[in-house]
């Protein structure tokens, strides 16, 4: 039969999915002889039984009749026995933290009798009418669902007719006459008196901490975070000890490092005379923990031991929570700690330093997300308490980076002033698709509603703008333009504002943004060997060394010009995996390619193309230059042609007025008719990529001319070119056939011409189904793949990005539709799919063949992970992304990667 309670002494840190988080981990003490006070825990398994059927699983009442009379036995004890009654706490523990699910619930037991019991027992009666009454609060809250503000309200009614606002001032019969007036709200509330029975009373906390994990708070935060809704929580039965026998007695929490800074050292709270959550709760000043040590040096000195242990078996930062009851300490849960990014690299550091962990492991402590986290400006810390400058609010951290600009309320407003040259933050309630124009003006966005899968989030990300979302605290009035702080400030449109989209702070004024110390070292610009580097930079670059030594795909950049390429490089790419030549065809070359698509004879195309050539020879000749000895793969030209051309609506207007004026307006005229001709419903899936090669004679060939003489130039200059040509939007061989042997005839001219080799590979993107579904018969003509994922990741699901990232994608996200846009991170299941079937096929075609990827996920932490698991040889993305990629394709490579 299976097997529904465990004691604490049978489970194990192992166990998480059965005994949740929590109980694995109180397991875990125990069986490290550390004191736990003793108890046991109800599986996930019986959890889901009870959801999916109704009922608790056959056999589960007798388990935990069992194991209670089992802790009544070491306890010497029975539950709510009335001369000495034994008290237990009910605690929710599922396998991850989740908030809405039910609170724990202290002091099961306690009724009119046994409370009499406890009071002569402990020889307090204060403590145990406070005992009495927590349990009578907590259980109506928790279990019967009766709002908490009637409890807090009777609460301080007691303490206003006592003239005091301190609970340490109440006493036995204020205690008492709270149980009264707490019970009677019970009755009230739920027509039934409160429960006396301490076995009901425990039965009941426990199905409400099942019930619990239905909640609908707990359902959409599961949604959001991608935890699966099946798993259920576990119920872990806890003998109680108590803090609030004195002021011999306390509870507080600790952390074995600073969870902050990563700073080795304790750090932790106390607070005298309390019981449970009273420490975190704020209802009197807690004291630092090291101010323990003059309270209770004995019970100090073993929770420093005990913090020492527990650092040494889990070899990672710990947080944990304990209780004094009379000078004797007891540990009531621990777990490795939650922390900041630049915490995590500077303990994973001090771990390796200590011996505690290998350098291997260490980065399997640290993700690119943090790493990332640490790239962005932000703001000067001392500024922030410096005049000028208060912090007013605080929301959700939906898209980091620190912002600062005149607070604005609408779109028409961001675009208008930004337009006049001025920073400004757009500031909503909540963004739809109609504040798009504005959200783009804007340096940063902030809303008063919404969480991370808001349409403001979702955006502010896709964009790469800093994004505060959510800051409910804040009353956002866009009627009279102003929004009003919790402490009463007022911000009107004009104002300056600051928001820093890592943290989700607010602040009135502008706060000064410094560089991140993290880029000036990746830059060169910071020695980590130097006094100029701190901690952070010599942890970031120890992991980076080791990461860099450990990966077997080479990082790569997509950049576009010689200063991003040489900032790519510093950055630590390894060549570029996007050229892209757009941009090359834009500005004062317009009228070239006007001339190009208005050519009516091949004379004058040639003629326009001839005009082009050495203008694109420059171009390539700073990138190759800057990357010189490294790849870089250049995109032969992409986009629809007609993006080249004015504006339609522009243009009509010009020939209108023309034409009114009777002016002469040949050549605008030709344009227009140009521009209709071309005119797409479509463009995504329109003229452009590899088709514009096919119909536009002369335009590819002319591209690769100027890189293969831009080749022979850097030769002539003692350099070592490495271009490679790729050719986009390839659907068929066919297609790939045709524009190849012209790239390669090319080459040979010019070689010919110059008396030099020019060795340069082409290939091609992957970016649409077919070309991954008949990617054998593409590789045997192309000698390297470079998966444009944004494009396959559009045909592959049918979305145009543009249009669908703005309108409805939050809508997707908060059904959870998807845990995360396709865009941000890879579409396994589909789009990777496709890209295994090309990766196998390729390489069974061209054993050799070179394979890479280049859309926006090359730089994406969970997406690099996936690359390194299909066998790429490169990842491409921004150059500010390649450190995070270096990192992840290290971690991905690890021995100890999961
Ligand atoms: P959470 O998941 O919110 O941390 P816990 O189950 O840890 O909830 O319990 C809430 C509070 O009650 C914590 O401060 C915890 O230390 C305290 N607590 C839980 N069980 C006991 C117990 N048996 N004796 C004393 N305090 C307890
Ligand atoms: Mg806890
Ligand atoms: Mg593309």
């Amino acid at each position: 039969m299976a097997k529904y309670v465990y004691t604490f002494t049978e489970g194990n840190k192992d166990l998480k999915d059965l005994l949740g988080g929590k109980g694995a981990n109180l397991a875990e003490m125990t069986n490290l002889g550390l004191p736990v006070p003793p108890g046991f825990t109800i599986t996930t398994e019986a959890c889901r039984h009870y959801l999916s059927r109704g009922s608790v699983p056959e056999g589960l009442d007798a388990e935990v009749e069992a194991n209670l009379a089992e802790l009544e036995r070491t306890m010497g004890r029975r539950l709510g026995q009335a001369d000495d009654p034994l008290l237990v706490s009910v605690r929710s523990g599922a396998r991850f933290s989740m908030p809405g699910m039910m609170e724990t619930v202290l002091n099961i037991g306690l009724n009119d009798e046994s409370v009499v019991g406890l009071a002569a027992r402990s020889g307090d009666e204060r403590f145990a009418w406070d005992s009495y009454r927590r349990l009578v609060q907590m259980f109506g809250r928790t279990v019967q669902d009766i709002e908490g503000d009637l409890f807090e309200e009777a609460v301080e009614e007691v303490k206003a007719a006592k003239g005091t606002t301190d609970d340490l001032d109440l006493d036995a019969a204020d205690f008492r006459e709270l149980v009264g007036r707490f019970q009677d709200i019970v009755l009230e509330r739920t027509g039934r008196p409160f429960p006396s029975d301490p076995r009901e009373q425990m039965a009941l906390a426990v199905k409400a901490v099942f019930d619990s994990w239905n909640a609908p708070r707990a359902a959409l935060y599961r949604r959001q975070e991608r935890i699966p809704a099946d798993l259920g929580t576990a119920v872990n039965v806890c003998a109680m000890v108590f803090g609030n026998l004195g002021m011999d007695s306390g509870t507080g929490v600790a952390f074995t490092r600073d969870p902050a800074s990563g700073q080795p050292g304790v750090y932790g709270d106390y607070l005298q005379n309390a019981q449970g959550e009273d420490v975190v709760a704020g209802i009197r000043n807690t004291v630092p923990l090291a101010d323990l040590e003059k309270i209770d040096v004995r019970s100090h000195a073993e929770l420093m031991g005990i913090m020492d242990t527990l650092e040494n078996h889990y070899r990672d930062l710990c947080d944990i929570e304990f209780t004094i009851e009379r000078g004797k300490l007891w540990m009531l849960q621990t777990r490795v700690g939650k922390r900041t990014a630049a915490a995590a690299f500077r303990i994973a550091d001090q771990l390796v330093d200590q011996g505690m962990i290998t350098l291997d492991e260490a980065v399997q402590r640290v993700t690119g997300d943090q790493l990332a986290q640490l790239m962005f400006p932000r703001f000067d810390e001392a500024a922030v308490a410096g005049a000028g400058v208060r912090r007013i609010g605080h929301g959700m951290n939906a898209s980091p980076g620190a912002a600062v600009g005149k607070a604005v309320f609408d779109s028409y407003t961001a675009v208008k002033w930004s337009r006049s040259g001025e920073k400004v933050i757009l500031c909503r309630r909540e963004t739809n698709p109609d504040d798009l124009e504005g959200m783009i003006a804007a340096e940063g966005i902030l809303t008063s509603r919404g969480g991370k899968t808001s349409h403001a989030a979702v955006v502010a990300r896709g964009m790469g703008k800093t994004c505060v979302c959510g800051a409910e605290e804040i009353d956002v009035d866009t009627k009279n333009r102003r929004l009003t702080a919790p402490g009463g400030e007022v911000v009107e449109e004009g104002d300056v504002i600051s928001i820093d989209g890592t943290s989700g702070e607010v602040y009135l004024g502008e706060v000064p943004v410094v560089d991140s110390p993290v880029v000036r070292y990746f830059e060169g610009e910071i020695d980590p060997a130097s006094d100029q580097a701190d901690d952070l930079v010599r942890s970031v670059d120890r992991l980076m060394h080791y990461v860099d030594a450990a990966r077997r795909m080479r990082v790569r950049a997509n950049a576009d010009t010689a200063e991003d390429a040489a900032r790519a490089r510093r950055m630590g790419a390894q060549g570029i995996g996007l050229c892209r030549t757009e941009h090359m065809f834009l500005g004062d070359r317009r009228q070239l390619v006007e001339r190009l698509i208005l050519a009516d004879t091949e004379d004058e195309q040639r003629d326009a193309l001839a005009e082009l050539l050495p203008l694109q020879r420059e171009d390539f000749a700073g990138i190759l230059e800057a990357m010189d000895g490294l790849p870089v793969t250049v995109r032969l030209l992409d986009p629809p042609l007609h993006e080249f051309l004015p504006d339609i609506t522009e243009l009509s207007v010009r020939v209108a007025v023309a034409e009114a004026r009777g002016e002469s307006h040949e050549n605008d005229l030709r344009v227009l008719q140009a521009v209709h001709r071309l005119h797409e419903q479509n463009p995504m899936l329109g003229l452009r990529g590899v088709r514009l090669g096919l119909v536009v004679p002369g335009l590819f060939s002319m591209q690769v001319r100027a890189i293969a003489q831009a080749a022979v130039d850097r030769m002539a200059a003692g350099g070592r070119p490495r271009p490679e040509i790729m050719i986009p939007l390839v659907g068929t061989v066919q297609e790939l056939e045709i524009i190849r042997e012209d790239a390669l005839r090319v080459l040979r001219e010019v070689e010919r011409e110059h008396g030099v080799e020019l060795d340069f590979p082409v290939g091609t993107m992957i970016e649409l189904p077919r070309a991954a579904l008949t990617a054998g018969e593409i590789a045997e003509n192309a000698e390297f793949f470079s998966f444009g994922t944004n494009d396959l990741t559009q045909t592959v699901w049918g979305f145009s990005r543009d249009d669908v990232e703005a309108s409805f994608f939050s809508a997707y996200l908060e059904k959870g539709v998807f845990g995360v846009s396709p865009f941000e991170s890879l579409d396994v299941d589909g789009v990777g799919r496709l890209i295994r079937i090309a990766v196998e096929e390729g390489r069974a075609a061209r054993p050799g063949i070179k394979l890479g990827v280049c859309g926006e996920h090359g730089g994406d932490p969970a997406s690099v992970h996936f690359f390194h698991r299909v066998g790429l040889d490169y990842v491409s993305c921004s150059p500010f992304r390649v450190p995070v990629a270096r990192l992840e394709a290290g971690r991905a490579a690890g021995r100890t990667a999961g």
